[in-house]
């Protein structure tokens, strides 16, 4: 039978006391416990839990939204590459499954996920990010196969086992409990289900010294007559400092947290050497000018498929700038970890 949006929608739950959500005229409030959700540009607003910290992540998140593609370089090769290989478990699944997204951000990859004609359901703590990737999907004529929710990933509004799959990218390391938001991603994916955690920064000690010979350096201008020039940049990169956490996973770590959430892991993959390095260094300049730094696309997938074959090294791997994990939510021959 052919699943709908409408039956999709059908699956909310409220985040107070997990009963069914009622939808009357674009109002959404609970039965049970009488709870009203507010909509902003008739996007429902499905969150219990005022917490200072999530608060500033999605005012900080939706400020950013509208330069968020320019910010991060979202048009380079290196993000579609990368990105799409994280996918592709769901890439696989038979068209129009229906699947969940945590941390949706600008809707970057859920275009990926429409395009092969899947059921998108888009959810962010961020109104700003969620109202741009309705923008975003709905400029290529996508938006009939999405839905979006300004909800909160450490608590899904949605019943057990409503989706074929679901995914985080780039955003669990925000979380304030990630471990939280992947057994919510197992409770509401259904048994078999994949569940994809990618693109989550490595925790690699040696940054260390990056940072000591940084805060060297900036000791000794801060004594110089280049001392005004210098903190007019740093104000500058300081601008799109994240507000509050910024977590890194060991290989170990990660593999430890789906594990605790219940998940077998089937797949861990290193993601970006080099291109690591590019993006880091072409966001700084990002960060400190309007431009859009890039560089030219064909030295770029260079670097891509180089980055493809170092993390074929099982030692190397370990250096790699992010991890993807790729699990299910049953127990697997295949698990590792
Ligand atoms: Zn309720």
């Amino acid at each position: 039978m052919k699943t709908n949006l409408s039956d999709v929608e059908a699956l909310l739950i409220c985040p107070v006391c997990s009963q069914t959500i009622i939808r009357t005229k674009g109002h959404f409030f609970c039965k049970k416990c009488n709870h009203h959700y507010p909509t902003v540009q008739s996007i429902p607003i499905l969150i219990s839990s005022k917490d200072r910290h999530k608060t500033r992540e999605a005012a900080y998140h939706s400020s950013i939204s509208d330069i968020y593609r320019r910010l991060h370089h979202m048009a380079a090769y290196r993000n579609y590459h990368f990105h799409k290989l994280s996918l592709k478990p769901i890439l696989k699944l038979k068209k129009r499954s229906i699947i969940l997204e945590l941390g949706c951000g600008i809707g970057y990859d859920a275009i990926t996920l429409l395009k092969k004609g899947h059921l998108v359901v888009e959810t962010d703590i961020s109104p700003g990010q969620v109202q741009e990737a309705r923008k975003q999907i709905g400029k290529k004529g996508l938006g009939r196969q999405a839905l979006f929710y300004i909800a909160d990933a450490e608590n899904i509004p949605f019943a057990n086992e409503s989706f074929n799959a679901s995914f985080i990218v780039a955003s669990l390391h925000h979380l304030e409990n990630p471990l939280r938001a992947i057994q919510e991603m197992k409770r509401c994916t259904k048994y078999g289900g994949s569940i994809i955690i990618a693109m989550e920064p490595n925790r690699y000690e040696w940054i260390l010294v990056f940072r000591f010979v940084f805060s060297f350096i900036k000791q000794i201008i801060m004594h110089t007559p280049g001392k005004r020039f210098f903190q007019k940049v740093i104000e500058r990169a300081d601008r799109y400092r994240e507000p509050t956490i910024e977590r890194t996973f060991s290989k170990g770590e990660i593999l430890l947290l789906a594990k605790q959430a219940g998940l077998s892991a089937v797949e861990i993959k290193g993601i970006w050497f080099f291109c690591g390095f590019i993006h880091w260094f072409l966001t700084m300049l990002n960060k400190l000018s309007t431009k859009n730094w890039t560089i030219r696309t064909d030295i770029e997938a260079l670097f891509v498929h180089l980055d493809d074959v170092l993390a074929r090294f099982p030692i190397l791997n370990n250096f790699a700038c992010h991890w993807t994990i790729q699990c299910t939510n049953t127990q697997c021959k295949k698990e590792i970890g």
